[in-house]
C-alpha cells in the first residue's frame, strides 16, 4: 500500500476546515489574523489532549496539584516577571508596503538564501554577526546595521526602504474598570503565559494543600501574545492555550529534577502515540538562555515546516519567586522542618502549548493511502485521543438493525465517544470516520440479529472481525490499550 506523508501544513489546514476540526476565527468577516476556533471534532480532540496531560501530571504524581488562575493579573506581576521590560521582539517596517517584520528573522532568511546560493562563507560570517548582535551598539542598532549592510530587501514588496528597528512588546494591554484607559501606567495585560498565575499562588497552595518540597502546581489556560510573525496556522497564534507545571525544589537539587522532567516529558509524547523518530530534545546553548533560566531544552517535533518546539523544559532557578518577593514585599520562603532550613525554592518548569501539541498530533496521524485505486485520507492517532472513538452503523435503514445499533450506541456511550450514522454506503461511512481518526467502526447486519454479533472494522489496517455484542466493550478497551503508532 503506497502511503503519502505531509510536505506542508496545507493539507492539515484544509482537512481541519472540511471536517470541523479548526476554523479561522470570525470566518464570515474574513477572519482575524492568527486567531482560530475549534469545531465539533477539534474541541473533542483538544479536550482529550488536555485530559491526557492533566491525568499525567496530577493523577500520576501525588505531589502535583492544580490551580486555575484568572487571565487578568495585577500589573505589578508583569513588572516582577520581567515581561514589561523584556518581552519584546525587534521589529522593522517596510515603509512602502507598511508591513512589519521581525528584524532577526529577516537576517536569518538572508543567511538561508546565501547558503542556498552556495555562499557558505558569507552565510557563516553573517550568522556570527547575528549571534553577537546586541554586543556592539545595542540590539536594535546592531540588527539595523546588518540589514542595511547586507542590503536585505522586504520579502513582500522587494523594497529597500526601512524604518529604524524598534522593540515591540508582545503583551496585549487593555483597560480595566470604567475609569481606566489602556494608556495608564498601571494598565492591565492579558497574560502572555500561565506560569505567573502559578507563582503568585505558590504561597496559597503551600499553606492549604499540605504539600512539602518537592511539589508541583499544574495549570491549563489561555495565554495571549501579539505575535508579529504569525502565519503557520495554529503553530503560532495570538490567543492560545498553555499547559504548564512548575515544580518547586530545594536549591542544589534543581539540576537533577530538570533532567528527570525532561525525560518524563519525552516519555509522555510517546504515551500519547507520537512516533519516536519524529521527536527530539534540543538543549539551549548557554548564551541563548532566557534571562531567568539556568538550563533549558525544547522538545521538538518534526513538522512539515521543519523541527520545531512543542514544549519547553526550563530550570528557572529562584528567579520568579525572588522577584515576586521583592516586588510584593511578601516572603516566598519555604521552611524545611526536617533540616531546620529556610530558602526560596528553585523551579523546574514544563511548558507546552495545547494548540501546537494538537497540530503535532494531526501531523503525526495524517496519512494518504492508495487503497484499491482510490486515495484514503486517514488520521491514525492514538485511540484515546480520537474525537470519535467508535462509529456505529446499521447496514441499511431497517428498524430491526437500527434498534440494535442504537442499543450498542447507548451501551458504549457510557465509556467512549461514539457516533451513530445510517446514511450513505458503508464504504463512505468508513471513509468519513477515517478522516476523523475514528479507530473502530461497528456495523450491524441481519446475520447479527440472529446471533447477536457485529462486524468491527479497524481504522489502521482496515481489517474486520466478527465479535459478539457483549464483547464489544472488551475488544475496544484492548484495542485502545495495546495501540502502537505505525513507524515511518
Ligand atoms: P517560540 O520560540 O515558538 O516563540 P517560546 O519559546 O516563546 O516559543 P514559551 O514561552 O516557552 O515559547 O512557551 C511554551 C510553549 O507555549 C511553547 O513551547 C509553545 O508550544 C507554546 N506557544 C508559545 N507561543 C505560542 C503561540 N504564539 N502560539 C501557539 N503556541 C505557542
Amino acid at each position: 500500500m503506497a502511503v503519502t506523508h505531509l510536505d506542508s501544513l496545507d493539507k492539515i489546514v484544509s482537512l481541519s476546515k472540511a471536517r470541523g476540526i479548526i476554523f479561522q476565527s470570525s470566518d464570515i468577516y474574513g477572519g482575524l489574523g492568527a486567531v482560530y476556533d475549534y469545531g465539533p471534532l477539534g474541541v473533542e480532540l483538544k479536550r482529550n489532549l488536555q485530559q491526557a496531560w492533566w491525568d499525567e501530571m496530577t493523577r500520576r504524581h501525588d505531589n502535583i496539584v492544580g490551580v486555575d488562575a484568572a487571565i487578568f493579573m495585577h500589573p505589578k506581576v508583569w513588572e516582577a516577571s520581567g515581561h514589561v521590560e523584556g518581552f519584546n521582539d525587534p521589529m522593522i517596517d517596510d515603509k512602502q508596503s507598511k508591513k512589519r517584520y521581525r528584524a532577526d528573522m529577516l537576517i536569518e532568511q538572508q543567511i538561508e538564501k546565501l547558503k542556498s546560493d552556495g555562499k557558505q562563507k558569507q552565510a557563516d560570517e553573517l550568522q556570527e554577526k547575528l549571534d553577537t548582535a546586541g554586543s556592539r551598539k545595542g540590539l536594535c542598532e546592531d540588527l539595523q546595521e546588518l540589514i542595511l549592510e547586507n542590503e536585505i530587501r522586504a520579502p513582500d514588496s522587494g523594497a529597500f526602504d526601512w524604518t529604524p528597528v524598534r522593540q515591540f512588546n508582545l503583551m496585549f494591554k487593555t483597560q480595566f474598570g470604567a475609569a481606566s484607559s489602556a494608556d495608564d501606567d498601571d494598565a492591565v495585560y492579558l497574560r502572555p503565559e500561565t506560569a505567573q498565575g502559578i507563582f503568585v499562588n505558590y504561597k496559597n497552595v503551600l499553606d492549604t494543600s499540605r504539600q512539602k518540597i518537592p511539589f508541583g502546581i499544574a495549570q491549563i489556560g489561555k495565554a495571549f501574545r501579539n505575535e508579529v510573525v504569525a502565519r503557520q496556522f495554529v503553530f503560532r497564534m495570538r490567543e492560545f492555550e498553555q499547559m504548564e507545571m512548575q515544580y518547586f525544589v530545594e536549591p542544589g537539587t534543581d539540576e537533577k529534577h530538570y533532567e528527570e522532567w525532561l525525560k518524563k516529558r519525552l516519555e509522555w509524547f510517546e504515551r500519547i502515540g507520537i512516533r519516536n523518530e519524529y521527536l527530539r530534545a534540543e538543549d539551549h546553548p548557554e548564551d541563548k538562555l532566557a534571562h531567568y533560566a539556568r538550563a533549558a531544552a525544547d522538545i521538538q517535533y518534526k513538522f512539515p515546516i521543519g523541527w520545531q518546539e512543542v514544549e519547553g523544559v526550563h530550570n528557572r532557578t529562584d528567579f520568579d519567586l525572588s522577584r515576586h518577593q521583592e516586588y510584593s514585599g511578601k516572603k516566598m520562603e519555604y521552611f524545611d522542618q526536617a533540616k531546620g532550613e529556610r530558602y526560596v525554592p528553585y523551579v523546574v518548569e514544563t511548558s507546552i502549548g495545547l494548540d501546537r501539541c494538537l497540530l503535532m498530533v494531526l501531523c503525526d496521524a495524517y496519512r494518504e493511502e492508495e487503497v484499491e485505486g482510490e486515495t484514503r485520507t486517514v488520521l491514525k492517532m492514538h485511540p484515546k485521543l480520537a474525537p470519535i472513538q467508535a462509529g456505529i452503523f446499521p447496514l441499511i435503514k431497517k428498524p430491526e438493525l437500527k434498534e440494535l445499533a442504537r442499543k450498542i450506541e447507548s451501551d458504549l456511550q457510557e465509556e467512549y465517544s461514539v457516533f451513530y450514522d445510517e446514511s450513505g454506503s458503508i464504504g463512505k461511512r468508513y471513509r468519513r470516520l477515517d478522516e476523523a481518526g475514528t479507530p473502530f467502526c461497528i456495523t450491524v447486519d441481519f446475520d447479527g440479529l440472529e446471533d447477536q454479533t457485529v462486524t468491527i472494522r479497524y481504522r489502521d489496517d482496515m481489517k474486520q472481525d466478527r465479535v459478539s455484542v457483549d464483547r464489544l466493550d472488551e475488544v475496544i478497551r484492548e484495542g485502545i490499550r495495546s495501540w502502537k503508532p505505525e513507524t515511518g
